[in-house]
C-alpha cells in the first residue's frame, strides 16, 4: 500500500478524495490543528463524510498523526497533563472516525535520564489506552534523535514497549528519521541489519506504517529534514529496495515528503514506480 500525508483543511474526506486523485492507496492526515493544543469535535456529519469518500475511492486505511506538541516524557507537571489530554482525544477521535493507528512522536525528556523519561511516557500510554478505544492501536515513530526526543533507536523502542506491554502500542517507522539516526538503510547490508536488529529487539510485526521519505541532511546527521524522493541522501536505489521488500506488503508506504501540493502526485509516481521495478 503507498499513499501520503494530505492535507484536511477542506475536512477528511476532502484529503482522502484528494489522495485518491493522485493515486493513494492509503492516506495519512491530522484530525486537528498539529501546531494547537485545543481541538473541535467530532460531529456525525464529519464522520460520514470520512466514511462517504472512502466508500467512493476504496481508500480503507487512513492514518492520523498525533500533534507536534505532544510531549508525554515532559518533566514540566502541566505539559505533561496536557499531553496526556491531547493524545487520550486524539485516540477518541479516531475510534468515532474509524481510523486504525495514530502516529506519535511520543515525547523527549528535556535532560533527564532517558530510562525516567520512558517510563513516564509508559505511564501516560497505559493511562490513555486505558481510556480509550480497542480499535485504536498507537504507532511509536522512530525519530531522528534531535535534541532529546526519544525512540531514535531500537533499545529506546524496545523499552518502551516492554514497559507498556499492550499489543495496542506499535511502531511507525521513518526513512528519513532512521537514517537521520545512524541506521544505514542506504546500503544493502546495514538496511538488512537494520531489519535484523528490529526483529531481535522487537519484532518486524510490530511496523505497522512506513513514513517513505528521502533526506536532506547526511548519514547519521541527527537533523530531520525530508527530501523528495531520489532527491536526498538516502537515494532512489535504497528506496525502490524497502518499497519492493515483500517484508512490507500489508504496510502503509506514505510520504511525508516537502510541497505537498505541487509534488505529492510526482513523488507518489516515482514510489509506484520502485515499486513495480
Ligand atoms: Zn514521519
Ligand atoms: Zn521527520
Amino acid at each position: 500500500m503507498i499513499g501520503a500525508h494530505m492535507p484536511a483543511g477542506k475536512g477528511l474526506g476532502a484529503a482522502v478524495r484528494a489522495g485518491k486523485a493522485i493515486g493513494c492507496e492509503a492516506v495519512q492526515i491530522f484530525t486537528s490543528s498539529p501546531q494547537m493544543w485545543r481541538s473541535k469535535p467530532v460531529t456525525p456529519k464529519a464522520v460520514d463524510e470520512l466514511n462517504a469518500a472512502r466508500e467512493e475511492t476504496g481508500i480503507q486505511m487512513v492514518v492520523s498523526h498525533d500533534s507536534y506538541l505532544v510531549n508525554l516524557a515532559s518533566p514540566d507537571p502541566e505539559n505533561r497533563v496536557k499531553s496526556r489530554d491531547a493524545l487520550q482525544a486524539e485516540l477518541g477521535r479516531c475510534g468515532l472516525y474509524g481510523i486504525p493507528y495514530v502516529v506519535s512522536h511520543i515525547g523527549a525528556g528535556m535532560g533527564r535520564p532517558v530510562e525516567v523519561a520512558i517510563e513516564q511516557a509508559a505511564e501516560e500510554i497505559r493511562a490513555i489506552l486505558a481510556a480509550t478505544d480497542e480499535s485504536v492501536t498507537l504507532l511509536a515513530e522512530t525519530t531522528a534523535g534531535q535534541g532529546s526526543s526519544l525512540n531514535s533507536n531500537f533499545d529506546e523502542l524496545a523499552a518502551l514497549l516492554a514497559a507498556v506491554d499492550s499489543p495496542r502500542l506499535a511502531v511507525c517507522w521513518d526513512t528519513c528519521h532512521l537514517f537521520a539516526a545512524g541506521y544505514a538503510l542506504h546500503t544493502e547490508a546495514g538496511y538488512e541489519e537494520m531489519c535484523a536488529e528490529f526483529e531481535a529487539k522487537i519484532g518486524l510485526e510490530k511496523v505497522k506504517v512506513i513514513h517513505f521519505n528521502d533526506s536532506a541532511k547526511p548519514f547519521a546527521s541527527r537533523r530531520d529534514r525530508h527530501a523528495a524522493l531520489g532527491e536526498g541522501e538516502i537515494g532512489a536505489e535504497a528506496l525502490g529496495r524497502i518499497a519492493r521488500d515483500p517484508r512490507w506488503a500489508g504496510v502503509p508506504l506514505l510520504l511525508e515528503t516537502p510541497d505537498a501540493e505541487t509534488m505529492h502526485a510526482e513523488n507518489l509516481a516515482r514510489l509506484a514506480s520502485y515499486r513495480a521495478a
